[in-house]
Protein backbone atom coordinates (compact mmCIF):
# COMPACT_ATOMS: atom_id res chain seq x y z
CA UNK A 1 0.00 0.00 0.00
CA UNK A 2 2.97 2.33 0.78
CA UNK A 3 6.06 1.72 -0.76
CA UNK A 4 9.17 3.68 -0.08
CA UNK A 5 12.21 2.81 -1.80
CA UNK A 6 16.07 4.37 -1.41
CA UNK A 7 14.23 7.62 0.37
CA UNK A 8 16.89 10.18 1.06
CA UNK A 9 16.17 13.29 3.45
CA UNK A 10 18.49 15.80 4.58
CA UNK A 11 18.33 18.93 7.17
CA UNK A 12 21.07 20.99 5.58
CA UNK A 13 24.31 18.98 6.73
CA UNK A 14 22.51 16.18 8.55
CA UNK A 15 21.47 13.57 6.70
CA UNK A 16 17.84 12.14 8.53
CA UNK A 17 16.90 9.54 6.66
CA UNK A 18 19.24 7.24 4.52
CA UNK A 19 18.35 4.75 1.75
CA UNK A 20 15.08 4.01 3.57
CA UNK A 21 13.35 1.05 1.87
CA UNK A 22 10.29 -0.53 3.43
CA UNK A 23 7.00 -1.50 2.45
CA UNK A 24 3.62 -1.12 4.21
CA UNK A 25 0.69 -4.02 3.08
CA UNK A 26 -2.77 -3.18 3.44
CA UNK A 27 -3.69 -4.36 6.96
CA UNK A 28 -0.16 -4.37 8.12
CA UNK A 29 0.52 -2.58 11.49
CA UNK A 30 4.02 -1.78 11.67
CA UNK A 31 6.05 0.06 14.68
CA UNK A 32 8.69 2.16 14.54
CA UNK A 33 11.18 2.63 17.86
CA UNK A 34 15.05 3.96 17.64
CA UNK A 35 16.45 6.78 19.98
CA UNK A 36 15.95 9.72 20.01
CA UNK A 37 16.57 12.02 17.16
CA UNK A 38 16.89 8.36 14.70
CA UNK A 39 14.28 10.16 12.30
CA UNK A 40 10.91 8.63 12.97
CA UNK A 41 9.20 11.54 12.84
CA UNK A 42 10.78 12.47 9.71
CA UNK A 43 10.06 9.27 8.23
CA UNK A 44 6.20 9.66 8.82
CA UNK A 45 6.26 12.83 8.37
CA UNK A 46 7.61 12.47 4.52
CA UNK A 47 4.71 9.76 4.09
CA UNK A 48 1.68 12.59 4.09
CA UNK A 49 4.14 14.86 2.21
CA UNK A 50 4.81 17.54 5.32
CA UNK A 51 8.54 16.99 4.59
CA UNK A 52 9.55 16.97 1.25
CA UNK A 53 12.25 14.18 0.47
CA UNK A 54 15.53 15.04 -1.68
CA UNK A 55 16.09 11.39 -2.85
CA UNK A 56 14.00 7.92 -3.67
CA UNK A 57 10.57 7.48 -3.98
CA UNK A 58 6.88 6.89 -2.09
CA UNK A 59 4.00 5.95 -3.98
CA UNK A 60 0.97 5.02 -1.98
CA UNK A 61 -1.54 2.22 -3.86
CA UNK A 62 0.98 2.80 -6.97
CA UNK A 63 0.73 6.59 -6.78
CA UNK A 64 3.75 9.12 -6.42
CA UNK A 65 3.39 11.56 -3.85
CA UNK A 66 1.99 14.76 -5.39
CA UNK A 67 4.25 17.51 -4.99
CA UNK A 68 1.65 20.40 -4.68
CA UNK A 69 -2.54 21.57 -5.11
CA UNK A 70 -5.46 19.33 -4.79
CA UNK A 71 -3.58 16.22 -5.00
CA UNK A 72 -1.63 17.19 -1.66
CA UNK A 73 -5.05 17.60 -0.34
CA UNK A 74 -6.35 14.47 -1.31
CA UNK A 75 -3.42 12.69 0.02
CA UNK A 76 -3.61 14.28 3.34
CA UNK A 77 -7.11 12.52 3.22
CA UNK A 78 -5.83 9.21 2.49
CA UNK A 79 -2.98 9.42 4.96
CA UNK A 80 -4.17 9.83 8.61
CA UNK A 81 -2.17 11.69 11.08
CA UNK A 82 -2.02 11.36 14.66
CA UNK A 83 0.64 13.76 17.03
CA UNK A 84 1.95 13.37 20.35
CA UNK A 85 0.40 17.09 20.72
CA UNK A 86 -2.93 16.57 19.62
CA UNK A 87 -2.86 19.59 17.37
CA UNK A 88 -7.10 20.29 18.04
CA UNK A 89 -8.72 23.33 16.38
CA UNK A 90 -9.10 24.89 19.97
CA UNK A 91 -11.66 27.29 19.22
CA UNK A 92 -13.87 24.84 18.01
CA UNK A 93 -16.19 21.86 19.09
CA UNK A 94 -15.33 18.21 19.30
CA UNK A 95 -17.48 17.73 16.92
CA UNK A 96 -16.43 20.36 14.67
CA UNK A 97 -12.81 19.42 14.59
CA UNK A 98 -14.32 15.69 13.58
CA UNK A 99 -16.40 17.39 10.50
CA UNK A 100 -13.93 20.17 9.19
CA UNK A 101 -12.15 18.30 6.66
CA UNK A 102 -14.80 16.14 5.26
CA UNK A 103 -16.66 19.33 4.87
CA UNK A 104 -14.17 21.88 3.61
CA UNK A 105 -11.43 19.29 2.20
CA UNK A 106 -13.52 17.00 0.27
CA UNK A 107 -17.03 18.75 0.34
CA UNK A 108 -19.30 16.09 1.23
CA UNK A 109 -22.89 16.54 2.17
CA UNK A 110 -23.19 18.43 6.23
CA UNK A 111 -25.70 15.81 7.54
CA UNK A 112 -23.75 12.72 6.31
CA UNK A 113 -20.12 14.11 7.64
CA UNK A 114 -22.15 14.87 10.73
CA UNK A 115 -24.12 11.52 10.84
CA UNK A 116 -20.74 9.94 10.68
CA UNK A 117 -18.26 12.31 13.13
CA UNK A 118 -20.88 10.78 15.65
CA UNK A 119 -20.36 7.31 14.91
CA UNK A 120 -16.72 7.81 15.26
CA UNK A 121 -17.06 9.63 18.27
CA UNK A 122 -18.85 6.94 19.79
CA UNK A 123 -16.51 4.53 18.28
CA UNK A 124 -13.84 6.25 20.05
CA UNK A 125 -15.52 6.64 23.43
CA UNK A 126 -16.32 10.19 23.61
CA UNK A 127 -19.76 10.90 22.36
CA UNK A 128 -21.13 12.59 24.85
CA UNK A 129 -18.39 15.39 24.40
CA UNK A 130 -18.82 16.72 21.07
CA UNK A 131 -20.22 19.60 22.35
CA UNK A 132 -17.55 20.32 24.40
CA UNK A 133 -14.19 22.06 23.71
CA UNK A 134 -10.70 20.40 23.47
CA UNK A 135 -9.72 21.96 26.52
CA UNK A 136 -12.39 20.58 28.41
CA UNK A 137 -11.50 17.32 27.69
CA UNK A 138 -8.94 15.18 29.59
CA UNK A 139 -5.22 14.36 27.36
CA UNK A 140 -6.64 10.54 26.72
CA UNK A 141 -10.19 12.34 25.68
CA UNK A 142 -8.27 15.06 23.47
CA UNK A 143 -6.33 12.29 22.11
CA UNK A 144 -9.24 9.90 20.73
CA UNK A 145 -10.59 13.13 19.33
CA UNK A 146 -7.76 13.71 17.13
CA UNK A 147 -7.77 9.87 16.17
CA UNK A 148 -11.98 10.56 15.25
CA UNK A 149 -10.85 13.32 13.19
CA UNK A 150 -8.30 11.84 11.28
CA UNK A 151 -10.73 8.84 10.24
CA UNK A 152 -13.13 10.96 9.75
CA UNK A 153 -10.94 11.52 6.16
CA UNK A 154 -11.34 7.63 5.94
CA UNK A 155 -7.77 7.22 5.39
CA UNK A 156 -6.10 4.09 3.79
CA UNK A 157 -3.47 4.76 5.83
CA UNK A 158 -3.03 5.95 9.72
CA UNK A 159 0.33 7.07 11.08
CA UNK A 160 0.77 7.64 14.73
CA UNK A 161 3.82 9.35 16.00
CA UNK A 162 4.32 9.18 20.33
CA UNK A 163 0.61 9.15 20.13
CA UNK A 164 0.65 8.39 23.85
CA UNK A 165 3.51 10.22 24.58
CA UNK A 166 2.10 13.51 26.30
CA UNK A 167 -0.42 11.64 28.32
CA UNK A 168 -0.73 10.79 32.02
CA UNK A 169 0.00 7.39 32.68
CA UNK A 170 -4.12 6.09 33.09
CA UNK A 171 -4.76 7.66 30.18
CA UNK A 172 -2.36 6.22 27.84
CA UNK A 173 -4.34 2.49 27.88
CA UNK A 174 -7.67 4.11 26.58
CA UNK A 175 -5.70 5.48 23.70
CA UNK A 176 -3.65 2.47 22.87
CA UNK A 177 -7.34 0.61 23.31
CA UNK A 178 -8.81 2.50 20.11
CA UNK A 179 -5.41 1.82 18.29
CA UNK A 180 -6.01 -1.87 19.25
CA UNK A 181 -9.38 -1.97 18.22
CA UNK A 182 -8.55 -0.19 14.37
CA UNK A 183 -5.76 -2.41 14.22
CA UNK A 184 -8.27 -5.59 14.62
CA UNK A 185 -10.84 -3.90 12.43
CA UNK A 186 -8.09 -4.26 9.53
CA UNK A 187 -6.63 -0.67 9.47
CA UNK A 188 -2.99 -0.01 7.75
CA UNK A 189 -1.26 1.15 10.75
CA UNK A 190 2.30 3.18 10.75
CA UNK A 191 2.88 3.30 15.28
CA UNK A 192 5.63 5.48 16.50
CA UNK A 193 5.70 4.65 20.13
CA UNK A 194 7.84 3.26 23.14
CA UNK A 195 4.88 1.41 24.17
CA UNK A 196 6.48 -2.20 24.39
CA UNK A 197 3.51 -3.52 25.22
CA UNK A 198 1.52 -2.42 22.29
CA UNK A 199 4.43 -3.36 19.86
CA UNK A 200 4.36 -6.55 21.21
CA UNK A 201 0.58 -7.01 20.98
CA UNK A 202 -0.50 -5.36 17.87
CA UNK A 203 2.29 -4.93 15.50
CA UNK A 204 3.04 -7.64 12.72
CA UNK A 205 6.23 -6.09 12.43
CA UNK A 206 8.61 -3.89 14.32
CA UNK A 207 11.25 -1.53 12.43
CA UNK A 208 14.18 -0.45 14.05
CA UNK A 209 16.01 2.95 13.56
CA UNK A 210 19.51 4.31 14.46
CA UNK A 211 20.88 7.58 12.54
CA UNK A 212 18.51 7.74 9.56
CA UNK A 213 18.48 4.20 8.96
CA UNK A 214 16.59 1.44 9.18
CA UNK A 215 18.86 -1.04 11.29
CA UNK A 216 16.73 -4.21 11.97
CA UNK A 217 13.10 -5.30 10.61
CA UNK A 218 11.53 -8.30 12.30
CA UNK A 219 8.24 -9.59 13.54
CA UNK A 220 7.87 -8.29 17.45
CA UNK A 221 8.57 -11.82 18.96
CA UNK A 222 11.76 -12.11 17.16
CA UNK A 223 12.53 -8.33 17.93
CA UNK A 224 11.88 -8.39 21.15
CA UNK A 225 13.28 -11.99 22.31
CA UNK A 226 16.07 -12.01 19.59
CA UNK A 227 17.51 -8.68 18.39
CA UNK A 228 19.93 -9.08 15.91
CA UNK A 229 21.89 -5.78 15.96
CA UNK A 230 23.98 -4.46 19.05
CA UNK A 231 22.12 -1.41 18.34
CA UNK A 232 18.93 -2.53 18.81
CA UNK A 233 19.96 -4.89 22.08
CA UNK A 234 21.56 -1.60 23.32
CA UNK A 235 17.76 0.58 22.84
CA UNK A 236 16.43 -2.40 24.25
CA UNK A 237 18.33 -2.74 27.54
CA UNK A 238 17.68 0.55 28.04
CA UNK A 239 14.27 0.58 27.65
CA UNK A 240 13.01 -2.73 29.05
P1 LIG B 1 12.33 11.64 18.91
O1 LIG B 1 12.31 10.25 19.46
O2 LIG B 1 13.09 12.57 19.81
O3 LIG B 1 10.97 12.14 18.53
P2 LIG B 1 12.87 11.15 16.08
O4 LIG B 1 13.41 9.78 15.85
O5 LIG B 1 11.43 11.35 15.83
O6 LIG B 1 13.24 11.59 17.57
P3 LIG B 1 13.25 13.24 14.16
O7 LIG B 1 12.33 14.20 14.80
O8 LIG B 1 12.80 12.58 12.92
O9 LIG B 1 13.73 12.14 15.21
O10 LIG B 1 14.60 14.01 13.90
C1 LIG B 1 15.73 13.42 13.27
C2 LIG B 1 16.84 14.43 13.24
O11 LIG B 1 16.48 15.51 12.38
C3 LIG B 1 17.15 15.07 14.59
O12 LIG B 1 18.54 15.22 14.69
C4 LIG B 1 16.45 16.41 14.53
O13 LIG B 1 17.11 17.35 15.32
C5 LIG B 1 16.54 16.74 13.06
N1 LIG B 1 15.41 17.56 12.58
C6 LIG B 1 14.10 17.21 12.66
N2 LIG B 1 13.31 18.15 12.08
C7 LIG B 1 14.15 19.11 11.64
C8 LIG B 1 13.97 20.36 10.96
N3 LIG B 1 12.75 20.78 10.60
N4 LIG B 1 15.05 21.09 10.67
C9 LIG B 1 16.29 20.66 11.02
N5 LIG B 1 16.54 19.51 11.66
C10 LIG B 1 15.49 18.74 11.97
MG1 LIG C 1 9.87 12.04 16.96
Amino acid sequence: LVVLENVNKHFGALHVLQDIDLTIHKGEVVVVIGPSGSGKSTLCRTINRLEAIDGGRITIDGALLPQEGRELARLRSDVGMVFQSFNLFAHKTVLQNVTLGPLKVRREKADVVTRRAHELLDRVGVGSQADKYPAQLSGGQQQRVAIARALAMEPKVMLFDEPTSALDPEMINEVLEVMRDLAREGMTMVVVTHEMGFARSAANRVIFMADGRIVEENTPEEFFSNPRSDRARDFLSKIL
